[in-house]
């Protein structure tokens, strides 16, 4: 007698707050994604729940406790995708920006909404799987921090901007992206946009 197992769907915690956005962002993802807001998303100890850790939360420091519980879901060898305000987190925590592989430095960086700008698919990898070079209207960030060990995906020659827009960090325990793009609902409605972030969640998901 065989038995068939199913492959079950990753379970996927997504953390907001701390910053506005738009509704259209949530259609990016299925109705099976828990929503929970910074900072008590952190209360629990995600190991046991989650498969896949996604940050659209903005904040600048989480209690001890909360800290150690992040920390934990990043040392089990899980997911964390990563996207666009959620690098402006913890300026202060050195430990989240070696996670993030990069900084938007909130003393120092900036950024500029509505810009037009070419997208470049510029490493092979499943996260860019079916991408092409694409134009987005979307919010750049320049003059952040960006390890150089990161392993960018996505580039752009608009000045407004540092260039790269996608890496994979060099973080070793997870697997960790980041994505710049994503501001607002022309990004989340753009097709290119989409089919990076459903690649970006397999990707973490190990699937
Ligand atoms: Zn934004």
């Amino acid at each position: 007698m065989s038995l068939s197992v199913l492959q079950a769907a990753p379970r996927v915690l997504l953390v907001t707050g701390g910053h506005n956005y738009d509704n259209s962002f949530h259609s990016l993802f299925d109705d099976t994604v828990d929503v929970k807001s910074n900072p008590k998303a952190f209360d629990t100890d995600m190991r046991r729940n989650y498969d896949v850790l996604v940050l659209y939360d903005m904040a600048t420091d989480l209690t001890d406790k909360q800290k150690t519980n992040l920390m934990n879901f990043a040392e089990a060898g899980k997911g964390i995708l990563i996207m666009h305000h959620a690098i402006c987190s913890y300026n202060d925590w050195a430990w989240y920006r070696e996670l993030v592989g990069g900084v938007y430095l909130l003393k120092s960086s900036t950024y500029k909404h509505d810009v037009d700008m070419d997208v470049k698919v510029v490493a092979k990898h499943a996260v860019t799987a079916g991408l092409h070079d694409m134009k987005i209207h979307d919010e750049t960030y320049h003059g952040m921090w960006i390890s150089p060990d990161s392993k960018v995906l996505l580039r752009t020659d608009n000045p407004l901007s540092d260039g790269p827009l996608a890496w994979i960090s060099a973080y070793s325990k997870s697997r960790v992206v980041y994505v710049q793009l994503g501001h607002g609902k022309e990004a989340h409605r753009d097709a290119g946009y989409r089919q990076l972030i459903k690649n970006a969640l397999a990707w973490c998901a190990g699937s």
